[in-house]
């Protein structure tokens, strides 16, 4: 069964092609950056190997998911031979608030559903349905599946959902902590339970997707507890270039003095602040940040202890919530890739079971692994994770 997943943001669209009757292999995938900007380019690339890159007359999601499917035909780099080979499509949505907690069939209440969840993602969901129509008109007759990354943190109680804000906000406006990145959180807990050999409703696991956004979430059982992310992306550990927790009345304070407006306040906190923000060199990227550090830059090293320290502090908050831990899981760029944050974070915790192997840390690759010692009372993971491929599974499990 042949699977196109779809990933429509503001200016980009990123897609994966998998067979999942052959081993769930990638077909074909690829991203078109800068649609609707000066100078858009699309990257393609199949499993033969082969590339294309180049800069394309891509205006809309409509020009772009067109584009994708003549490239999937294409004599030369193609894939299909046919459109109709496509089975179904998933598309990853950002906020489904308390309406959808679970993958759905797109049609039109549901897309209806998806336009009005775009209130409290209005930089999100908005793209995420121009995606869905823009396949509805290419690939007509396919069904679309839509998967959340809210879903995966539906079933937090009360208890962690809620703001100590009046509760009002809560009935009228929907204010409340989400979550995001739940796909991601879902895949490498579920992931993790299978490289340890146990039930995933057996295990008490936090999964710390550590990317250009990040989010740690405390996993029972199979069902999630908590996440660190809130009303929106921002809340929660520090990231690449977002804040992060910080005391609301900080924000206030800036706006008065700098009088500045709210898109300007949000611009502040969600694109100049974190590691950005605080290191200093013009860079979000953890590998520049390090690299700095490394030479001396007291900001740098700063900015690292802050990120570091902020996660620690997470993962304590989240083993109190659970009870306990089985499994620490890393993910994403940071926690997939950098020996020396996971180091930073992990140093002290010996006592609270987690020993870190610092051979096993040192090893680079692209598979799960364990880089706890054989004697930790709790296991350490690095799991790679891969959206898409659970966007497509969701999406076979739905239409089949
Ligand atoms: P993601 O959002 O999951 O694609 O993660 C992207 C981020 O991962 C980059 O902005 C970097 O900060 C970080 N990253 C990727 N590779 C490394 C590495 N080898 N060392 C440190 N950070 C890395």
């Amino acid at each position: 069964m042949v699977i196109l997943v779809i990933n429509a943001g503001s200016s980009s669209v990123k897609f994966t092609v998998f067979d999942m009757a052959d081993q769930k292999k990638v077909l074909a995938l690829g991203l078109i950056e800068r649609i609707g900007i000066e100078g858009t380019t699309m990257k393609y690339s199949n499993f033969r190997g082969e590339e294309v890159k180049g800069e394309v007359p891509v205006k809309n999601p409509q020009d772009a998911v067109k584009l994708i499917a003549e490239r999937l035909l294409d004599s030369k780099v193609g894939v299909l031979k046919s459109l109709a080979e496509v089975k179904a499509i998933g598309h990853r949505i950002v906020q489904g608030m308390e309406k959808i907690i679970q993958p759905i069939l797109l049609d039109e209440k549901a897309k209806n559903i998806v336009r009005e969840c775009g209130v409290l993602a209005p930089l999100h969901n908005p793209h995420n349905l121009m995606g869905i129509e823009a396949c509805e008109a290419v690939f007509s007759g396919v069904p679309n599946v839509g998967v959340f990354d809210t879903a995966f943190h539906s079933t937090m109680p009360p208890k962690a959902y809620l703001y100590g804000l009046p509760y009002k906000y809560y009935e009228k406006d929907h204010i409340r902590r989400y979550g995001f990145h739940g796909t991601s959180h879902g895949f490498v807990a579920r992931a993790a339970a299978a490289l340890a050999g146990q039930p995933v409703e057996s295990l008490k696991i936090i999964t710390a997707h550590l990317g250009n956004g990040a989010s740690i979430a405390a996993v029972k059982d199979g069902i999630c507890q908590d996440t660190s992310m809130g009303l929106t992306p921002l809340e929660g550990v520090i990231m690449g270039t977002r804040c992060g927790d910080v005391d609301t009345t900080a924000v206030l304070y800036i706006m008065k003095q700098e009088g500045l407006t709210p898109d300007q306040a949000d611009n502040l906190l969600n694109k100049q602040s974190g590691v950005l923000g605080l290191a200093g060199i013009g860079s979000s990227d953890l590998r520049d940040v390090e690299a700095k550090a490394d030479q001396g830059d007291k900001l740098c090293a700063q900015a690292l202890e802050v990120y570091a320290y902020r996660v620690k502090k997470y993962i304590g908050a989240y083993m109190a919530v659970l009870g306990g831990l089985d499994i620490l899981v890393f993910t994403a760029g940071v926690g997939e890739n950098s020996i020396t944050m996971r180091a930073a974070i992990l140093k002290g915790l010996e006592g609270l079971g987690l020993k870190l192997d610092p051979a096993k840390n040192a090893v680079r690759s692209p598979e799960p692994r364990v880089i706890s010692t054989d004697d930790s009372p709790i296991k350490i993971h690095v799991i790679p994770t891969n959206e898409e491929l659970a966007i497509a599974e969701a999406t076979v499990k739905l239409v089949a």
